[in-house]
């Protein structure tokens, strides 16, 4: 996974991992122009309405209703309502694959994640021509927006982030290092899938299916947040107090080992944001490969951006991107998500959202 190659600023060559890690531990030494700070960029109003509707703001007003919205579930449990549940399972029946993930399965679920029911479709026997065609189509326009906004876990994740303002940002070559693991998985999945798809179209499936077991269906099942969060917990007896504790002694062990793993994903985002987008999610990865140069995306105005004295933008961004390293034109990587951090931080203006 290669990033941009050209630094615009004017660093010697081979101290390029160094500097920028230098700069990432503390805030850059300049005046902020807008008096930006950390946590309350430029909003989209001025005044007092742009304190509260600024982007930063819409952006987690969005996450939170997507979030629930995704799952109308999690509102009927409250609310008792199956009208409510009916309600937005129309939506369900009109709506595309998002790229994200957000299983099907899920008890009233009005969305689904491209990646989840490409798997699906293909351990069925079936190509997913209407998964990949409206998936592709979505992130060559929007890139992975979807994740920036939309994604229950990268909602997750942002959400535990943001007590915390000292992140932990690995060096560039680890980063990149750690970067790859999701793509050994995203191979990983995409083999056992394959496999079972191919061996339902030949008819000899019945051993591999049992020796799978829940890979079988999804190989990432099992081991995705989502589908843990939203299908397996809802399978399972929880403790309603003190008394009723006891019920954790019959949750299995995979069901144990998958708490444990989203415990991990929670509590690590406070220190690394998006660790699991970064690092782990295969779909993430696979999205990544048609977003890269998307319609929409990032860039600088070269004369408003100061990349000697200033690196707010890489400091904010919580998928770790050397935005620096990227030509003024566009950030061409396939890992920015449009959260708009970097442009919401910039205390230049000098980020932009760019059309091509
Ligand atoms: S990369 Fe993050 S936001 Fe994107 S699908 Fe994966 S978990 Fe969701
Ligand atoms: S480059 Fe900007 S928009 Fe893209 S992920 Fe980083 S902060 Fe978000």
């Amino acid at each position: 996974m290669t990033e941009g190659t050209e630094r615009p600023d004017r660093r010697e060559p081979g101290a390029e991992d160094e500097a920028p890690e230098k700069g990432r531990s503390e805030r850059p030494a300049m005046t902020p122009v807008e008096g930006a700070t950390e946590g309350d960029g430029p909003g989209i109003l001025s005044g007092p309405l742009g304190m509260v509707f600024n982007l930063r703001m819409l952006r987690r007003v969005v996450q939170l209703l997507f979030f629930l919205g995704i799952n109308a579930y999690v509102m009927a449990s409250w609310y008792g309502g199956d009208a409510i549940v009916g309600f937005w399972r129309q939506f369900g029946q009109v709506l595309p694959t998002l790229p994200i993930i957000a299983p099907l399965e899920a008890p009233a679920a009005v969305l689904a994640g491209s990646f989840d029911t490409m798997q699906r479709e293909f351990t069925s026997g079936v190509f997913p021509f209407f998964t990949l065609g409206a998936m592709i189509i979505i992130l060559v326009v929007l890139g992975r927006t979807a994740c920036g906004w939309v994604c229950p876990i990268g909602t997750v994740q942002d959400f535990a982030t943001l007590p915390n303002r000292s992140k932990i940002r690995p060096a560039p070559g680890t980063e990149k290092e750690f970067r790859r693991i999701k793509a050994y998985l995203f191979i990983m999945v995409m083999f056992f899938v394959l496999w079972v798809g191919v061996s339902k179209v030949t008819g000899t499936e019945e051993r591999l299916v049992e020796m799978l077991g829940p890979f079988a269906d999804a190989a990432f099942a099992p081991w995705n947040p989502a589908y843990i969060i939203f299908v397996e917990s809802t399978r399972h007896v929880w403790p309603t107090g003190i008394d009723n504790l006891w019920v954790l002694l019959q949750w299995p062990t995979v069901f144990w080992l998958q708490v444990v793993f989203i415990a991990v994903i929670v509590v690590g985002s406070f220190w690394f944001p998006r660790w699991f987008c970064r690092w782990l999610c295969p779909a993430g990865w696979f999205y990544g490969l048609f977003s890269k140069d998307a319609l929409i995306g990032i860039g600088r105005n070269p004369a408003r951006c100061t990349p000697d004295t200033c690196n707010l933008c890489e400091v904010v961004c919580p998928m770790n991107i050397q935005i620096r390293s990227f030509p003024y034109e566009r950030v061409h990587s396939p890992d920015c998500i449009m959260c708009l951090e970097c442009k919401s931080h910039c205390p230049t203006k000098a980020i932009q959202i760019r059309f091509i």
